[in-house]
């Protein structure tokens, strides 16, 4: 068995909420580990709507949600928290009192005392694509994710789709390629503008290709791609030469491996909660933000914050069985101050 990771606290889901409860455990000195299927920070927020307004975060009349995910990363800093992305918990097991071990589909091993879920909405999982016997060839020569780039180094590439994921994958594998090709079914694109031109640009340059159609139908042996047929929108058919095939046409979110975490759901994906420091049925396991359910329970993100501050509460019991817990103000504490890394500020003088 590899190493484990040991830490204090295992946060399951680097979202808003996963975030902010690194803060809330780090002032009260528990050292965390977040780790997160997607290959970026932010759970919902990055993922599905950076770029649209938030307005019911208290104290901040408008932000975007990804402006919400960068104040939060800077706002945690001083805790230094680990990140583990492009993993997803697979398993999770008690193996103490309270210990957990927790195991990653990429072979990681985490052990904590507390672990936190705030797992939102579940997994994000690809959407496949809509091509016959993809079956055979996924993740040994068809992917949905780039986990590392030098596994493509010197392969001859397809790329369909026409998203931001496509075009940035066709933009950062071009130059190790041994020939590119990217596909999509229009014209049109819903990446950023800035990266279509890049990418026009390669084409022009004649240092990758661009075909307008679908792909139709792959060719190979034991999982190993060697051609894929594609359709061009003017009905005329090209036979491409491939080692790699990277479809790229967005996530859904799945519940995924959480549902087998022994949990009696609530309407089969969502982790029943007591509210006084949301902990679920297993002492040490807390579960946090959109995941979660009890009586009342609101899918926001100040929500979620809140379920954070009173998670540590708790965790600080499992962590320091023997330290009492004292309530500060970060405020007019100096202790808690100094673990922000903020100056004390001096007295005011009353008025
Ligand atoms: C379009 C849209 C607009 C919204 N607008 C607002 C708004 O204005 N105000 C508001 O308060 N809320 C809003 N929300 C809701 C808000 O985004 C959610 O309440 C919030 O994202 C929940 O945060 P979370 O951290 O609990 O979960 P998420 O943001 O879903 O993050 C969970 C993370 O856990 C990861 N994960 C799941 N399972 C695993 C696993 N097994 N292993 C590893 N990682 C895993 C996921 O990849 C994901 O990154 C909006 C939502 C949407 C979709």
């Amino acid at each position: 068995m590899v190493e484990p990771i040991k830490t204090d606290v295992v946060i399951v889901g680097a979202g808003p909420i996963g975030l902010f409860a690194v803060f809330e455990l780090g002032l009260l000195d528990m050292k965390t580990h977040l780790i997160d299927i997607l290959d970026k920070i932010g759970g919902q927020c990055a993922e599905l709507y950076p770029e649209k307004p938030i307005y019911d975060i208290p104290g901040v009349p408008m932000t975007s949600a990804q402006g919400l995910v960068d104040a939060l990363m800077e706002q945690i800093k001083p805790f230094n928290p680990q990140f583990h992305l492009g993993e997803m918990v697979e398993k999770v097991e008690k193996i103490g009192d309270p210990l957990f071990r927790l195991t990653t589909d990429q072979g990681n091993v985490f052990e904590s005392k507390v672990v936190v879920i705030a797992a939102g909405g579940g997994s994000f999982q690809p959407k496949k694509p809509p091509i016959p016997g993809v079956e055979p060839y996924e993740g040994k020569s068809l992917h949905y994710a780039v986990r590392k780039m030098d596994r493509f180094r010197d392969k001859r590439i397809l790329i369909v789709g026409g998203g931001d994921s496509a075009l940035d994958w066709t933009l950062n594998l071009a130059p190790i390629a041994n020939h590119l090709t990217l596909v999509h079914r229009r014209s049109e694109f819903r990446a950023a503008p800035d990266s279509v031109n890049k990418m026009m640009a390669l084409v022009g340059e004649g240092k990758i290709d661009f075909l307008l159609g679908q792909v139709t139908q792959l060719h190979g042996a034991n999982g190993q791609l060697s051609k894929a047929i594609v359709k061009g929108n003017d009905g005329s058919m090209h036979e491409l030469a491939c080692d790699a095939l990277l479809p790229f046409f967005g996530l859904t979110m799945k519940l995924g491996p959480v549902a087998n975490w022994g949990f009696e759901l609530k309407n089969n994906e969502l982790i029943p909660v007591e509210t006084s420091a949301f902990e679920t049925s297993v002492p040490g396991i807390f579960a946090i933000g959109d995941i979660n359910w009890y009586p009342g329970k609101l899918k926001l993100i100040l929500s979620g914050f809140h379920e954070g501050a009173l998670m540590a509460q708790k965790a600080h019991h499992y962590v320091y069985p023997d330290k009492r817990l004292v309530f500060q103000y970060t405020t007019s504490s100096t202790s808690l101050q100094k673990k922000l890394g903020v100056a004390p500020q001096a007295p005011q003088p009353a008025a």
